[in-house]
């Protein structure tokens, strides 16, 4: 494990990978009643896609938030959430080193509660409605769950069969693709599930615009330079002390 990181948030991501286990098999058991025809078979394809589509987005939203805005004294979310980012860009290669645990922990911290609303407040009754409702978020939780593991398979010299398969098809992150995110300054491809929001959110500034229109109504300014941020892991020289 890496430094700074407190048993107790240890205790939270083990808690919250069970929590989102037991509510993503609740919503699979779910969606399998409102498979009764092939229209909600073909309703469920395109489900998939979509949440799986949408997972990317906010993989790189999210990851967006964390490289740009607040630091590691933020409170709640600092020490926990942002310094893994950016420990991340001074330290590529050492989530190769996480455990399953540690690697997606965070994830389902932040899902298991969407995962939980979703369980107890879609629709039940079998419809198409229903059947996109949940396959789509079905998708989208399970790509998010993912997401940091295709992240992780992608700083790795020798990553499993699976990765090799899925990005040969480019179904999931590649590491070429990522690679362009770990160049200075860190302002692009933000997204890391399967990167194909990244060509068309750099081709339209979108990051780069919300900033500056978040700066212009004063609502969120950037930390100016990015680098500043990491001083407190760059002083830790224990940061990879656990790596054999
Ligand atoms: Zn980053
Ligand atoms: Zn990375």
């Amino acid at each position: 494990m890496r430094s700074g990181y407190p048993q107790f948030h240890r205790t939270l991501e083990v808690s919250a990978i069970s929590l989102f286990a037991a509510f993503i098999s609740g919503i699979a058991w779910r969606l399998a009643q409102t498979l009764d025809d092939a229209a909600s078979w073909l309703v469920l394809a395109v489900a998939v896609v979509f949440g799986y589509v949408a997972a990317d987005f906010v993989s790189g939203f999210v990851h967006w938030l964390a490289d740009r805005y607040g630091s590691e004294t933020t409170p709640l979310i600092g020490n926990t959430f942002i310094r893994p980012f950016r420990e991340h860009h001074l330290y590529p290669d050492a989530i190769a080193k996480h455990g399953f645990i540690e690697t997606n922990g965070s994830n389902c911290i932040v899902c298991a509660p969407v995962m939980a609303s979703a369980f107890f407040f879609m629709p039940m009754t079998p419809s198409l409605i229903a059947t996109f409702a949940l396959g789509a978020t079905l998708a989208f939780g399970m790509a998010i769950f993912a997401t940091n593991q295709f992240h992780k398979w992608a700083h790795m010299s020798q990553p499993p069969l699976a990765a090799r398969l899925l990005r040969k098809y480019f179904l999931i992150l590649t590491p070429e693709h990522h690679d362009l995110h770990h160049e200075t300054p860190f302002d692009r491809n933000y997204c890391i599930t399967s990167g194909w929001w990244n060509p068309i959110l750099g081709r339209l500034r979108f990051f780069g615009r919300l900033e500056a229109t978040l700066s212009f109504f004063r609502l969120l300014c950037t930390n100016q330079d990015i680098f500043d941020q990491t001083s407190a892991v760059r002083q830790n020289q224990n940061v990879i002390d656990d790596l054999p």
